[in-house]
């Protein structure tokens, strides 16, 4: 063999190497297996050989599935109610220490009401769930505004020596009363903004496959 056609030879085997660089080996992301050309499945993060893919496909439909079954409705009401509560309370003690009625701290209301049933359903979600934690927000939070109305219309009572007081659970004429007098437009987007976050919390949480 002469020099150059040595030369020639190095050259091709050097060719060669780089096409086998650039051809590309894939391993699977999660049995490390090497998958045949043609039949690997890519997803947004990692590529699978069909086997995995599907075995994971399965595991996501059960975990979706199983989201919205065995719900605990009696612990989702109890702690949608004590979510609540917890909540229109801690509400209802910022407004009457620092007199600062700041509708937009009423919203922790509809977290913390979602939160609670969320929870406490043993971490389902649901669309029953999701009109159960709305409903109690609603309430919580007539409830934290009744109750702010009352620490403030005590207050006048005391500051002009009249006698009184108001219920801690009102009968539904009262609640109009008292809420309803000083009910704002302003309000209504805070309260829009509570039952949104209880409604987000506790929704069925959604999984793009394509098959
Ligand atoms: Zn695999």
């Amino acid at each position: 063999m002469s020099e150059t056609e040595k030369e020639k030879q190095t050259e091709i085997e050097i060719t060669d190497a780089d096409a086998v660089d650039t051809q590309e080996i894939l391993n699977c992301g999660q049995c490390q297996g090497l998958i045949p050309n043609g039949e690997e499945i890519r997803t947004e993060n990692a590529v699978f050989c069909p086997g995995c893919f599907h075995e994971i496909q399965k595991i996501l439909h059960d975990s979706i599935g199983e989201q919205s079954q065995n719900i605990n409705y009696l612990g989702a009401l109890s702690g949608g109610i004590i979510g609540g509560l917890i909540t229109a309370l801690l509400w209802w003690g910022f407004v009457t220490l620092t007199h600062f009625q700041i509708g937009i701290v009423a919203i922790i209301i509809g977290w913390g009401t979602g939160k609670g049933v969320a929870v406490f359903s043993g971490n389902k979600r649901s669309l029953g769930l999701q009109l159960m934690s709305i409903g109690l927000t609603l309430i919580s939070y007539g409830m934290a505004t009744y109750w702010v109305s009352r620490t403030f219309v005590h207050h006048y009572f005391a500051e002009n020596s009249m006698a009184g007081t108001l219920p801690l659970f009102p009968t539904p004429a009262l609640f109009m009363d008292v809420v309803g007098t000083g009910f704002q437009a302003f309000d209504l987007i805070f309260l829009g903004i509570a039952l949104w976050q209880a409604w987000k919390i506790t929704a069925p949480m959604k999984i793009n496959t394509e098959s």
